[in-house]
């Protein structure tokens, strides 16, 4: 199948070429996106990634140029309009799973680079100081972690912080008896949010967990607490978080994701002014640790999602249908 793959970084293209069993792909470094939908003409199938874009006029403009497949090199598909890409007859398809160990394991990192302010020490020992103050941490052990969604990467993340001896309580709508197993209890939002020390956040954006972590949501935190998000961006209202950080109610903050992160992360804007006021504000605090969307980011996750991707293709070209295609229907999602 000849395939656009937007979005490409040179990593995309060792990884999908490695993989890759014959199909016709051609690597675009623009996202898609309205301006950039005519590049995928002559195409019979895009790939796109967690920055591309496709609403409704998007999905209109693919499917006059003769699109009928979109494979999403990613797990979330908050970015595509399914209710528009069924209507004009486009199947999507994604990426269910590649390594939830790559997500839970950024996450532990943050963890224990915030807590014993291993980002901060690395830059003193480098300028010769060597002195202790501000850099005291807490013992993981016998904390209490609270889990926000408890599928594939937060049950990982509960086995992991099990191991280091944590109490770990869980929030989702759906309970996972492997979670059960191993001890994890689970408990409504908000007595989770009242008795974590950290709370990480492991569900899908969807309009019910939209800004899950809002002002209220913070005013129920333990004071002083760790947060941590290598979910989705609008998990959290980054404006009610800054206050948390400012009044201390949030004592610890790790993002992997931002909310404007379309326009910052991916690329090197090192020389460029940084022209997101509540971002730059965030980078000002010494508790907070952000890094930009690489929790997915190993040897093999990047492995996993190529193969997964060229076998979506494949299934597609050849039966029309594909076991990881997503829906509106099959994933609840509204017009
Ligand atoms: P998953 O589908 O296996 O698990 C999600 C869990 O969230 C499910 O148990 C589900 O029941 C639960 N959930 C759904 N709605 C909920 C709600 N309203 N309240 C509480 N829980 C709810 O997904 P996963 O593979 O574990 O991925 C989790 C998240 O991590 C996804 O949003 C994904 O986009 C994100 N992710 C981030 C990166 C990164 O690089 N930062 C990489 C991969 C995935």
């Amino acid at each position: 199948m000849k395939v656009a793959v937007f979005s490409t970084k040179p990593y995309d293209r060792a990884s999908l070429d490695a993989a890759n069993t014959g199909h016709s792909l051609t690597f675009l470094e623009p996202h898609l996106d309205a301006s950039t939908v005519a590049l995928a003409k002559g195409f019979g199938g895009v790939c796109i990634f967690v920055n591309d874009s496709a609403p409704e006029a998007v999905i209109r403009e693919l499917s006059n140029l003769g699109v009928k497949l979109i494979a999403l090199r990613c797990a979330g598909f908050n970015n595509v309009d399914l209710v528009a890409a069924e209507q004009y007859g486009i199947a999507v398809v994604r990426v269910p799973a590649y390594s939830p160990y790559a997500v839970a394991e950024h996450a532990v990192g943050m963890i224990l680079a915030l807590n014993r302010n291993i980002h901060r020490a690395f830059n003193r020992v480098r300028e010769g100081n060597f002195a202790l103050d501000g850099l005291m941490g807490f013992d993981l052990h016998g904390r209490t972690v609270g889990i926000v969604g408890t599928g594939k990467i937060g049950a990982v993340f509960a086995k992991i912080m099990r191991g280091f001896g944590c109490r770990v309580l869980a929030y989702d709508v759906v309970e996972n008896p492997e979670c059960q197993a191993i001890g994890v209890e689970y408990r409504p939002l908000n007595e989770l949010l009242r008795e974590s020390d950290i709370t990480s956040l492991h569900c899908p954006l969807t309009p019910e967990t939209r800004h899950l972590i809002n002002r209220d949501s913070i005013s129920m935190l333990k004071r002083g607490s760790m947060l941590i998000n290598t979910s989705r961006v609008a998990l959290v209202d980054t404006l009610a978080v800054t206050e948390g950080l400012k009044n201390g109610t949030i004592g610890y903050l790790g993002l992997d994701v931002y909310e404007e992160e379309g326009d910052l992360f991916f690329e090197d804007l090192s020389s460029q002014m940084l022209r997101d006021d509540v971002f730059a504000r965030l980078l000002t605090f010494p508790n907070v640790l952000i890094t930009g969307h690489q929790a997915f980011f190993t040897r093999d996750a990047l492995a996993n999602i190529a193969e997964v991707t060229i076998g979506n293709i494949t299934e597609f070209q050849r039966t029309g249908a594909c076991a990881n295609a997503v829906t509106a229907q099959k994933h609840s999602v509204r017009a």
